[in-house]
């Protein structure tokens, strides 16, 4: 039987509150959302077809600050999903202690069917359903699958003329135009290749070289690529939702991406040898980079992996079951919530920016996620060892202890 998302984070977290020897109910308390809003937004399309979708919002923990998480458009986006993102949001931010919660937002809709001027009406209609309970001070959104920079000017508009005041720190991943960060299109990918360099070292490994496999190749994944390509290493495969290739002498990622842009997938590469997005998660390579889709590697592939380290950019790419095999074979799995968690640490600074007034240049955006991304992997490190846990088990002690904290602080448990 396959795990839902929010299953595989209670599994998570049980391992986590085991570890930390919580009560029962504090378990309970962290299973537990602090809010789950549900509306109906009803638009009439540009089409002249009036429909009715989904909305949601799931505030899951405040604790550590106000709600951070992004929105997603897609038709899978449900509550168990919704949930499940928002309770990692919360792990994710205290993992690498920005002073934000967690929480998520979503539209059951297919953006592929909708014209841009229809995703621009559910847009304000999802904030316009959501008003009271979102704000810079309450619950900050963010882009997520199938929704863009542009889609969150559009929110942050008809946020403003609704509370008829500027407030900008309301959203983040916004256009630099219109208060964005410099910086956030590559922070997911950049924050991901600090926390690899760190894990290299921990482990001594001769960085320069090392093969590298990554599946998806949108925003993190070619980011991702490109920087490593820069630093030395081999990406010796990419695949897209139409295919992937192969190369034991490497590719350009700028001559894949060119590929992309002009045929549509980095497997129209001429005379490249093509593989296939399950071939992908067991191609011969040191590093295996999943930033597609969750669910990615499984009991049915795991013991296939060759690579030696798996760098999670893809939230949720590995299940419970494929980690277990995946630790029996020394695979070193740096999980979601650390892996990827540049994204969000540079929207943190986006709100911070906003709320000042005050903007950063790129260079100072880095300076100050690198030693965000290194000390967080470093406390995971630490944890892992000492405990004899996986990575992803350290983080989430690393998290919840942080979130705990501050729940008995408060008096909540
Ligand atoms: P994106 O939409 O820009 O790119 C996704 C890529 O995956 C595309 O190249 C697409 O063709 C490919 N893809 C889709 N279906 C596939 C399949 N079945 N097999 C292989 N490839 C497939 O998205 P993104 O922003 O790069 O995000 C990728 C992953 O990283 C997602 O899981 C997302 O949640 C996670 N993530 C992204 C960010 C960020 O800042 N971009 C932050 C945190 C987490």
């Amino acid at each position: 039987m396959v795990n839902t998302p929010f299953a595989n984070y209670v599994e998570n977290l049980t391992k986590a509150a085991a570890a930390l020897n919580l009560t029962e109910p504090e378990l309970k308390m962290l299973q537990t959302p602090d809010r789950i809003i549900e509306k109906k937004i009803k638009i009439i399309l540009d089409s002249g077809e009036q429909k009715e979708f989904n909305a949601y919002r799931v505030q899951f923990n405040n604790a550590r600050g106000p709600y951070k998480g992004g929105i997603r458009f897609h038709p899978a986006a449900d509550i168990d999903e919704v949930k499940a993102l928002a309770a990692l949001m919360a792990v994710k931010c205290a993992a690498v202690n920005i002073p934000l919660g967690g929480g998520k937002g979503g539209v059951q809709c297919n953006p592929k069917e909708l014209s841009k001027a229809s995703l621009e009406k559910i847009a304000r209609a999802w904030v316009g359903a959501m008003v009271e309970y979102v704000g810079e001070d309450k619950d900050i959104p963010a882009p997520d699958v199938y929704t863009t920079p542009e889609i969150m000017a559009q929110m942050l508009d008809e946020y403003e003329k609704i509370k008829g005041r500027s407030e900008p720190g309301f959203i983040t991943g916004k256009p630099i135009s219109v208060g964005g960060s410099e910086g956030r299109g590559t922070a997911t990918a950049q924050g991901a290749v600090y926390v690899l360099e760190e894990l290299a070292l921990a482990l001594g490994k001769e960085q320069g070289g090392l093969r590298v496999a990554i599946q998806g190749f949108g925003n993190a994944g070619f980011y991702a690529a490109r920087i490593l390509h820069g630093l030395g290493y081999k990406i010796v495969a990419a695949s897209d939702s139409r295919g992937g290739i192969y190369s034991e002498s490497g590719f350009n990622p700028d001559e894949l991406m060119k590929i992309k842009q002009e045929q549509g997938s980095v497997a129209a590469l001429p005379g490249a040898r093509q593989i296939n997005n399950e071939e992908i998660i067991t191609c011969a390579c040191d590093i295996l980079i999943p930033a597609a889709l969750d669910g990615q590697i499984h009991v049915d592939n795991a013991r296939g992996v060759q690579a030696k380290i798996i760098l999670e950019i893809a939230n949720g790419a590995t299940t419970p079951a494929a980690d277990a095999i995946l630790r029996e074979q020394n695979i070193v799995v740096v999980p979601d919530v650390l892996a990827n968690a540049g994204g969000v640490t540079v929207s943190y600074f986006e709100w911070v920016q906003n709320r000042m007034g005050y903007y950063w240049s790129e260079e100072g955006v880095f300076a100050k996620l690198k030693p965000i991304m290194v000390k967080a992997f470093q406390d995971a490190w630490r944890i892992a060892n000492d405990k004899k846990i996986t990575l992803r088990e350290a983080a989430f002690v690393l998290a919840v202890e942080r979130i705990i904290k501050a729940m008995r602080l408060r008096g909540r448990v």
